[in-house]
């Protein structure tokens, strides 16, 4: 039996986060009750008028600067016409032929392997309502009609067939969801909506140029659901091409509960979108001085990013994909970074402290109560010797809870590192008298109990002394001869 190398393209719908829709003045917001935010020109009503949303333009250009893309000049909005209930003008505003943007890639890695997907084009339009299917069966069954989202404005980001696995599709899809977290302009709620992914993919013998034939997969909220979807649909064109059958070119919908694709269309049904030039909008002209403008005010990308922190921090990969899963998360790891001047420490108790207080409150980092200054100020302290380790996990706590500064609360209660020898010894010899017994163990060669006493005397300094120095000395106070110890 041959084998299979499998081709995948992505297809990305963003919403973009302008305050009002693309072609008029009525609010973008969700969750809104239905069919409140809606005007004329929402619902096509004879004589109403598209106006183009200036702000749109501009976060879809900077998008398709940050994908990497040309931007075309003049670029053309055309009506693509079809029936359905929830597009009542019947066509979507779209670009056709002539998208504002084409011909860029991004770079990102899986497995440590460089990789780049290419991006075809970046076009805007406009979405279409919601249905709202109600109850089973042709008789009970409704639909509700919610227009709210009627003329939000989108990009629409249709990728190169560029990719081999459904490991690398999930990922290329994730690090364009973060380009467009990265800028501001998409929110990235695949569960709203507000992103949304379809997948083409079809199989080839493995060694072969010329594409099969592809199969469009829609509705894929979630990066697993992209991994599983096509998974599932590459091991269903592999079984059907090695059982002789022929593939056909279809759309195909994911189906989570049941773990399947099934068919929605085929290419013989394939509509004419009958698309021709938007009578009511003229060419979208952008000055070339305004696009250079836009570019220059992009921020540092995700993968950039990452890239430095392994540079400048000397951070392990893994710790600065982390830290730039968002850009605030980052913002908030150099703060602490820059002032305690120790990067692998501040990275350890942003990836350890913080984010399982953020995961525990189900919050964002921009609602962590400890500034990156007051972290800097408690990672000194350990640096600079005068706390330990574990007091420092307690500090963390107090000053989470009570927003007092780590000097304060070492100060307050005390808890400076024992670090005087003398101080040490005397602790030791009077844990380790009120452990004669297990002492004697040791001396008849029962070593495990060393990390035991360790422990005891750990806890009666209630972890503040010296990690290093109590070993030293519970090791002298043991090789002393035998009798109590002095
Ligand atoms: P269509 O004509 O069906 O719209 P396009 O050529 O416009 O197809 O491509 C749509 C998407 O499908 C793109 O993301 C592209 O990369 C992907 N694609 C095209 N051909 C294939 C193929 N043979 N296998 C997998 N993906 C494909
Ligand atoms: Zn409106
Ligand atoms: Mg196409």
């Amino acid at each position: 039996m041959s084998t299979y190398e499998p081709v995948i393209g992505l297809e990305i719908h963003a919403q973009l986060l302008t305050a009002t829709k693309i072609f008029c003045g009525c609010s973008t917001r969700f969750g809104a009750a239905p069919d409140t935010q809606l005007c004329p020109v929402c619902l096509g009503l004879p004589g109403a008028l598209p106006v183009l949303n200036a702000r749109a333009v501009e976060f879809g250009v900077r998008a398709a600067l940050a994908l990497g893309c040309r931007i075309h000049p003049e670029s053309i909005f055309a009506r693509k016409n079809y029936f359905y209930p929830d597009l009542p003008k019947g066509y979507q505003i779209s670009q056709y032929d002539r998208p504002f943007a084409t011909d860029g890639a991004i770079a990102f890695s899986i497995g440590g392997a460089a990789r780049r997907l290419g991006i075809v084009r970046v076009h805007l339009e406009e979405d279409a309502g919601k249905s709202l299917h109600e109850g089973a069966g042709d008789a009970g069954r409704t639909t509700h009609l919610d227009f709210n989202r009627s003329g939000v404005p989108l990009i629409e980001i249709v990728s190169q067939p560029d990719l081999r696995t459904p490991a690398e599709a999930a990922e290329a899809f994730s690090r364009i969801r973060e380009i467009l977290v990265a800028l501001g302009v998409n929110d990235g709620n695949m569960e709203e909506g507000s992103l949304r992914c379809d997948a083409n993919v079809s199989v080839r013998p493995a060694g072969t140029a010329a594409f099969g034939v592809k199969t469009e997969v829609k509705n894929l909220n979630s990066f697993r659901h992209v991994h599983r979807a096509l998974e599932f649909e590459i091991e269903r064109q592999v079984a059907a091409l090695s059982a002789g059958q022929r593939l056909v070119q279809e759309t195909r919908l994911w189906d989570a509960g049941a773990g399947r694709t099934h068919v929605m269309r085929t290419k013989e049904e394939a509509d004419d979108y009958r698309y021709f030039p938007e009578p009511d909008l003229p060419p979208l002209v952008l000055e070339p001085a305004w696009i250079e403008a836009l570019r220059s005010t992009l921020p540092e990308l995700p993968e950039a990013r990452r890239r430095r922190f392994v540079e400048q921090y000397q951070l392990p990969e893994y710790d600065a994909g982390v830290l730039t899963q968002s850009m605030k998360l980052a913002d908030y790891f150099e703060r602490v970074a820059a002032t305690a001047g120790n990067a692998k420490a501040a990275s350890n108790w942003v990836m350890g402290e913080i984010l399982r207080k953020m995961k525990d409150t189900g919050t964002g980092i921009e609602d962590v109560p400890m500034t990156p200054d007051a972290l800097a100020e408690l990672v000194s302290l350990v640096d600079q010797g005068l706390i330990t380790g574990p007091v420092a996990k307690a500090v963390f706590e107090k000053m989470y809870e009570s927003g007092r500064s780590a000097r304060a609360i070492v100060d307050e209660e005390g808890l400076a590192k024992i670090g005087d020898a003398a101080a040490i010894d005397a602790i030791v010899r009077e844990v380790l008298s009120g452990h004669a017994p297990t002492v004697a163990e040791y001396r008849a060669g029962k070593t495990k109990a060393f990390g035991f006493l360790v422990g005891q005397v750990m806890k009666a300094t209630a972890g503040k002394a010296d990690p290093g120095h109590v070993n030293e000395s519970v090791r002298r106070f043991l090789a002393e001869p035998a009798g109590e110890p002095r």
